[in-house]
């Protein structure tokens, strides 16, 4: 059966993120979005981890959980019904599993660095472990569910497998500027200068928003790993929109299943990512947010990485440092890799479908609820809903073209940079204009 994982995200306790990130929330956004396997997230927390204990019983030894609350159908329907969201009748619980965000900040060859990993656990007694030695060797767990660690990459790496062997490290969102083993501002060159001889157990790397698998594929040096997408959501609208989609025996759904399909780069199993168009990501071009500039590589050259309104150093993007690192041009696709697809979010398409209205405005979200309600989760919906059956079932028909669309990358994208999102236009301004409700006429 198909099985729609996002391993990277954050709970109530990490900095700037939604008071709405709780364990039976996450479960109902799982359905909503349709992601299937969920991270529980922040797991070095003393106080989440403590909640996720009371809530979470295991699926048998898999090493996965569910929120037990919502297993009973009864149960989950009153807490919907409380709800001021709408879930699709066929959704089943969401699956979670242990993994979390840690950053690490050391000084290394005279240089600070700055990188965040995600780390996998195989369940929730490693975790525990982990934890344990973690504060003994005095770190600060509590002030944020993605606490900062003062050691190395390749120390963490030898500590979490002498602890548990089948604890995983996978570098976060590999390009982005300030906190990633190949930011411009933070990392490395390559895999090997950061984990050194630890380098061996690193599988697998995760893309980021700001890149896509065949801006990776420029780099022949990172052939060796599988790509994998997650959202690092800090707030539920968000979750799933970076995923994995995989193919699970039904009766095989574990921890061990995933880390074989990544490792063993199982392409039968594991189908796809589900992508962002990378120029959406917030750190695709080079610029500064504060002196309103943004440059593509070639410009941010000619102006020696300097910006021409303050003359301070640019903040590089992602695009910039694939192109300083690429052996290889644009176009390559590494053979027997997982495919992407790149979509927007169904409440962006509906906006624009809907007159260019707010994401969170009410007609747009009221359409958003009516379509999650009548067909099923938004990932099936941007997935695999018939463009022809969606017009009929679509509240207005603007939204079945607004996906077409996406679907065939019919859309134009202003490229973000310097944390400032890309913005996407599926439709004209004309269009937009012509689709918003006309005013009542005198005459
Ligand atoms: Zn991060
Ligand atoms: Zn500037």
């Amino acid at each position: 059966m198909r099985v729609i994982t996002d391993f990277h995200s954050h709970s109530r306790f990490s900095r700037a993120c939604s008071p709405q990130l709780t364990i039976p929330n996450l479960d109902m956004w799982g359905r909503i979005k349709g992601v299937n396997l969920l991270s529980v997230a922040d797991f070095t927390h003393p106080v989440w981890i403590k909640e996720c204990e009371a809530m979470l019983i295991p699926d048998g030894d898999s090493g996965f959980y569910y929120y037990k609350d919502a297993l009973d159908p009864k149960v989950f329907a009153r807490m919907a019904a409380e709800s001021d969201v709408s879930v699709p009748h066929s959704a089943l619980p969401t699956r979670f599993m242990f993994t979390t965000e840690l950053s690490f900040i050391y000084k290394r060859h005279d240089k600070v660095r700055r990188v965040h990993n995600v780390v996998l656990a195989p369940h929730l007694a490693a975790v525990k472990q982990l934890n344990n030695e973690l504060n003994r060797r005095e770190f600060n767990l509590k002030s944020d569910g993605r606490p900062i660690l003062g050691m190395s990459c390749r120390d963490f790496l030898e500590m979490a497998k002498t602890i548990d062997e089948r604890i995983e490290v996978i570098p976060a969102h590999v390009w982005t500027p300030w906190f990633a083993i190949f930011g411009s501002k933070s990392g490395y060159d390559s895999v090997e200068e950061c984990y050194g001889d630890m380098s061996e157990y690193i599988f697998a790397l995760e893309t980021g928003l700001s890149s896509d698998p065949a801006m990776n594929y420029r780099v022949s040096a990172l052939d060796k790993y599988i790509l994998v997408s997650n959202s690092d959501f800090h707030s539920l609208p968000n979750l799933g929109r970076e995923a994995n989609v995989m193919e699970f025996d039904e009766h095989a759904i574990t921890y061990d299943e995933l880390i074989r399909i990544l490792k063993e780069k199982d392409t039968n199993k594991f189908k796809y990512t589900i992508e962002f168009f990378p120029h959406e990501g917030r750190y695709h071009f080079d610029g500064h947010r504060d002196c309103n500039v943004v440059m593509e590589p070639r410009e941010t050259i000619k102006h020696k990485g300097l910006c021409p309104v303050c003359n301070k150093p640019l903040t590089i993007g992602v695009d910039y440092r694939v192109e300083e690192l690429a052996d290889r041009d644009p176009g390559y696709i590494v053979p027997n890799r997982p495919s992407d697809i790149k979509l927007v979010e169904l409440d962006k398409i509906i906006a624009q479908a809907m007159g260019g209205k707010g994401r969170k405005s009410k007609t747009v979200m009221h359409a958003y609820w009516h379509m999650i309600q009548s067909l099923g989760s938004e990932l099936s919906i941007l997935l695999d809903s018939d463009i022809a059956a969606l017009q009929a079932a679509a509240p207005h028909p603007n939204i079945a073209e607004g996906i077409r669309r996406m679907r065939a990358g019919e859309l134009q994208i202003q490229p973000g940079y310097d944390g400032v999102y890309g913005e996407i236009a599926i439709f004209s301004q004309e269009e937009i204009e012509r689709s918003k409700p006309r005013q009542t006429s005198l005459f």
